[in-house]
């Protein structure tokens, strides 16, 4: 390491021991300006401190009028302090009062002061306060003055964070940090859930700040880049990684920045200046987030998330940290906060202590959100930030129906949420009294309303939700929670346990829908560019018949003697079905062979969800028993947008209608040739949509369970010829003028026929 300055570390030596003098806050703080004031050789040194009302408020200060502490106060955005909080950035000025922003607080007497150099407190990228030092003399302080102000400032952002401040704050006022925050995104699952932060990926709390050793410091800083780049080189060189992907791109940025001479010089600056390794990482981290926060475009934003990712990485390998929090440390009444994740990541939390999840990006039909939903966890996605708003354990609230998040509510947020809760289940006890009742509309018409399942958690609800059987059952869940491949035994006990735990219900299963984003980590496959179009589902499972193989062979002997029903996911051609007959008969023959019973009647069917299904509906009815329409990929798939990209997935109403002709266009089919017909998307669980379901003449429908109860009220409310009318009407009137969607107009129906939705 190059000859290290030595003031910044003398400073940070000093202000190590004046955290561990056992005196006030306020006087700590007032001893720590006097050391800042004396180490840079400024006349004037204050901090300000944000409150939760947008005012930087004077906390301490060396210089300043002391009667003003606690009494100047600036707005964001005003004068050169509010300048700071709202960019984030350092002022340097030699002349402050020819700054534009400059403004002169008479009650601080500094208005013989001329050199001006302020840095914002950060954390997480989130300005806490700013740091301010004087001199009356024109000067201009040197970068590594700046720096080591800066890193001084981490000091006040960790006083601030650990709640020593807090007393400080005038009755009344609140620090920003601790500031009750609205934040709106797309509720995911409906309900609500009260509880305290869990970062999907917490921020390595860094205890330790200030450096022993300075070069003991910049050794471990170069060992840990130098692991973390070999972790890099490590990936991009396993040969599952194909050439091209969005997963290469996204570790080709972490190289880049992991071999960032720029990133390295910045860790290693604040080395110099007394920080230990992981402080610098921290610092360096908070800096450039601030930094890029600010970015919109979206590509540079994922950037910050490709850094973000890699500085936590590094702060692991500093601090032998294991990834996520363990099952003890999860708090009884969880709430889930991350960037993204993926389903089975969703799994590997105790259901049993989760009350809500709240993700940055997520879209209604992604796989997390499916499970979060057959889960029954309130969810909200698309909550801008969210993630550098909370620290662990902050109280929060997650309302799934509004898509809102409240972070450390007030008392009456929390009262009224209370009251909803209990609002909630008051309705759930009305759902449960129509429970027993047939599903009939008014005008008689029987609805079927099944459930989608996956996982041993949702077979309780089969009972209370008074569903009538599993219209889908995916059989990937159970793979993507397993550590290694289920072998063929373990299949067959799990499909046992659903099938007796259903009883008298009909159970569909569908074979395993892997691929796309439901990974299965032992399960190598190479990155593709498209993965929803690609090798997966049933495509995968014909081209390794081993796998589909052996799930056919265990279904086939758990449903010994009893009906079984198999469905197959991502059906795009014909042949498809009559290759996995052919796989199917094999297993039959293999287990009479071997002695074994098989299923007292067998049913095939497939999933309409690829557009191609819908000009070979005739043909299909020939080859299977029935069908189930999986609206979530066809509905991606027919306006070609992503179902799990924030940016797309949400932006096409499936109310709208081409896509309800299309789907109109399947039931109309179906009853001609006599197919059995179920809906089995997201949609169906909506109680408006499942009205227009209804209307364009399904009669059977397979959700999540929680939604069973509130469609079935919507249904027994519902006279399904006058929705028929209406419905029909909508699509087929080419002068009405309803846009994109019917949505507006059957809720004016619904409100109008006072039906419930
Ligand atoms: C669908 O695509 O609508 C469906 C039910 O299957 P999955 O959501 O599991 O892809
Ligand atoms: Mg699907």
């Amino acid at each position: 390491m190059r000859g290290p300055p030595a003031g910044p570390r003398v400073l940070l030596r000093r202000l190590r021991e004046i955290m561990a003098e056992p005196i006030s806050a306020q006087e700590r703080l007032d001893k720590i300006v006097t050391q800042i004031a004396a180490n840079v050789v400024a006349e004037v040194c204050s901090v300000y401190v944000l409150r939760s009302d947008g005012v930087l408020e004077l906390y301490a200060t060396e210089g300043l009028k002391a009667e003003a502490v606690h009494h100047a106060a600036l707005r964001t955005g005003q004068g050169l302090v509010g300048t700071i909080a709202a960019e984030a950035r350092p002022l340097n000025l030699p002349n402050a009062q020819s700054h534009p922003a400059y403004r002169y607080l008479p009650e601080t007497g500094e208005e013989i002061y001329q050199s001006f150099l302020g840095v914002p407190i950060l954390r997480a990228g989130r300005t806490l306060g700013v740091l301010v030092v004087q001199n009356r003399t024109h000067r201009t302080y040197y970068d590594e003055e700046v720096e080591a102000l800066q890193t001084t400032a981490m000091v006040l952002a960790e006083m601030l964070a650990v709640g020593e401040l807090e007393r400080l704050a005038q009755p009344g006022t609140l620090l920003d940090l601790k500031r009750p925050i609205t934040a709106t995104g797309v509720g995911l699952c409906e309900g609500v859930g009260l509880g305290h932060v869990v970062l999907h990926e917490p921020r390595v709390v860094v205890n330790a700040l200030i450096a022993e050793d300075v070069d003991a410091e910049g050794e471990r800083l170069e060992e840990a880049i130098a692991s973390l780049r070999l972790f890099v080189d490590d990936m991009l060189s396993r040969d599952d990684i194909a050439e091209t992907g969005e997963h290469r791109d996204v570790l080709e940025a972490y190289r880049m920045f992991a071999h960032d001479r720029g990133w390295v010089r910045r860790m290693n600056e604040a080395i110099r200046n007394g920080l230990t390794a992981e402080a610098a990482v921290e610092k360096v981290q908070s800096d450039t987030r601030a930094r890029l926060q600010r970015q919109t475009d979206p590509f540079l934003r994922d950037r910050l998330h490709d850094f973000d990712d890699l500085a936590n990485r590094l702060l692991r390998v500093l601090m032998n940290k294991a990834h996520g929090p363990t099952e003890q440390e999860l708090p009884r009444d969880a709430i889930i906060v991350a960037r993204n994740m993926g389903a089975a990541e969703l799994l590997d939390y105790g259901r049993e202590r989760i009350r809500g999840l709240i993700l940055e990006e997520g879209g209604p039909t992604s796989h997390v959100t499916i499970v979060a939903r057959a889960l029954g966890i309130a969810s909200v996605g698309r909550v801008a930030n969210v993630v550098s708003l909370v620290e662990n354990g902050d109280a929060v609230i997650v309302d799934g129906l509004a898509g809102e998040v409240h972070i450390r509510p007030t008392a009456d947020v929390e009262a009224a949420y209370a009251e909803k809760v209990r609002f909630r289940a008051k309705r759930q006890e009305q759902y449960q009294l129509l429970r027993d009742k047939p599903t009939v509309t008014l005008d008689g018409q029987r609805i079927k309303l099944l459930m989608n399942a996956g996982l041993m958690v949702d077979l309780p609800h089969l009972a209370e939700s008074g569903a009538e059987g599993i219209g889908l059952f995916r059989t990937e869940l159970q793979f993507m929670i397993a550590e290694r491949m289920p072998r063929l035994g373990e299949q067959r006990a799990f499909y046992g346990s659903v099938i007796e735990a259903a009883g008298e219900r009909p159970v569909t299963f569908r074979t395993l829908d892997i691929g796309g984003d439901k990974v299965l980590p032992y399960l190598r496959t190479a990155q593709e560019e498209n993965p929803a179009m690609g090798w997966r589902a049933i495509r995968l499972g014909l081209d390794r018949p081993g796998l589909l193989r052996t799930q056919l062979r265990a279904l086939l002997q758990a449903a010994a003697g009893r009906q079984l029903r198999i469905m197959l996911p991502m059906v795009t051609d014909l042949l498809e079905i009559r290759e996995t007959r052919g796989l199917v008969d094999k297993e039959i023959a293999h287990l009479r062979r071997h002695g074994h019973e098989t299923p007292e009647a067998l049913l095939i069917g497939a999933m309409i969800e690829v557009p191609s299904m819908l000009w070979q509906l005739d043909d299909l009815a020939k080859l299977v028993d029935f069908v189930s329409v999986g609206s979530n990929d066809l509905h991606q798939f027919m306006t070609a947008s992503d179902r799990g990209n924030i940016m797309v997935a949400g932006r096409f109403d499936p109310l709208s209608p081409p896509f309800l002709r299309a789907l109109r266009q399947i039931a109309v089919s179906a009853a001609a040739s006599g197919l059995p017909v179920t809906l089995c998307g997201e949609m169906a669980g909506s109680p408006l949509a499942a009205m227009a379901l209804i209307g364009l003449g399904y009669r059977s429908l397979s959700m999540s369970a929680a939604a069973v109860g509130p469609v079935k009220a919507m249904t027994c409310a519902l006279d399904a010829g006058k929705v028929t009318g209406k419905v029909q009407a909508l699509l087929d009137d080419s002068l009405n003028n309803q846009g994109n969607s019917i949505r507006a107009a059957l809720a004016d129906f619904a409100v109008a026929e006072d039906i419930p939705f």
